[in-house]
């Protein structure tokens, strides 16, 4: 005898397979089968006696299965919110963070201009390129990234978005820029210590290593960044960067040295520093 399959049977087994895995697990439970469904999670609240097929089970389990190895839902849908975008994002990008939001958010505050130049540096799904670009059709952003892979994703992220102010360019930090001066340099550089635990454990373990480990202090990145930011920045540019909870102080340091002013660090809305804008003469 073959028992009839319903959506809220589904939506309970699965439930049931991540609740040891996640603190709260109702809401990817959804996602994930709203996913496999190509439904809205709407639907499977108001409609749960719907009868479904055995292979959207095994489709719905083995979603479930490694979501509760830790792998991040966004990979597992291929999809997550940032700004006001929904973007598409794999395996071979960072995941954006709403933290990285704060970026954009002082981007915007601290200039007005409808005209300006603008980078991303390290843009990956091309998350802070793409929020600035949508903010400021007027804006010119330039958006690189070493991972041919990654502007691959980005490219399609401007596409489907329709976003056609940004210009994406393979190579490393500043060298697909030489010989430009821009108004505004943002970045979200790897930052976490080489030897942090954190990177072999979910869900970094899951995301592209190239755009997390930072050498010893995590500082490599940034120092370059930094070191070469004021040839390509013009007077009365900013510089902001992403870092983490205890690098504020280091990377407030190594602005200054640089001849940075205005030097500002930013908390999320955990409290923690996240961000330091700086200016350039
Ligand atoms: N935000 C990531 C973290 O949670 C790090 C991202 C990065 O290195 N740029 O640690």
């Amino acid at each position: 005898m073959t028992s009839i399959l319903t959506t809220g049977e589904l939506l309970r087994e699965g439930l049931r397979r991540l609740a040891p895995a996640l603190e709260q697990p109702q809401l990817d439970a959804e996602l994930l089968l709203a996913h496999v469904l190509q439904t809205h999670r709407a639907r499977l609240a108001s409609h749960p006696e719907e009868r479904r097929e055995p292979h959207e089970r095994v489709l719905y389990l083995a979603l479930i299965e490694r979501r509760a190895a830790g792998e991040p839902l966004a990979y597992l849908v291929g999809r997550k919110s940032f700004w006001s975008l929904e973007l598409t994002v794999g395996p071979g990008v960072l995941v954006p963070r709403p933290e990285t939001e704060l970026l954009v958010e002082r981007a915007l505050a601290l200039c007005s201009e409808a005209a300006a130049d603008a980078a991303d540096l390290g843009t990956g799904s091309g998350a802070i390129a793409l929020a600035l670009a949508r903010e400021r059709p007027g804006w010119r952003i330039a958006a690189t990234d070493l991972s041919e892979e990654a502007l691959r994703v980005a490219r399609r992220n401007a596409g489907d978005l329709r976003i056609g102010n940004v210009e994406f360019l393979a190579g490393d930090w500043f060298a697909p820029l030489a010989g430009r001066r821009l108004h505004l340099v943002l970045s979200n550089p790897p930052y976490v210590c080489g030897d942090d635990p954190a990177l072999r454990a979910p869900p970094l373990q899951f995301e592209p290593s190239m755009a997390l480990a930072a050498g010893p202090d995590g500082l490599a990145h940034i120092r370059r960044i930094v070191r070469d930011a004021p040839s390509h920045l013009r007077r009365g540019g900013w510089l902001l960067l992403e870092h983490g909870a205890t690098q504020a102080a280091d990377v407030a340091r190594e602005l200054v040295v640089h001849g940075f002013s205005h030097v500002r660090s930013h908390r999320d809305l955990a409290g923690r520093e996240r961000m330091t804008e700086a200016r350039w003469g």
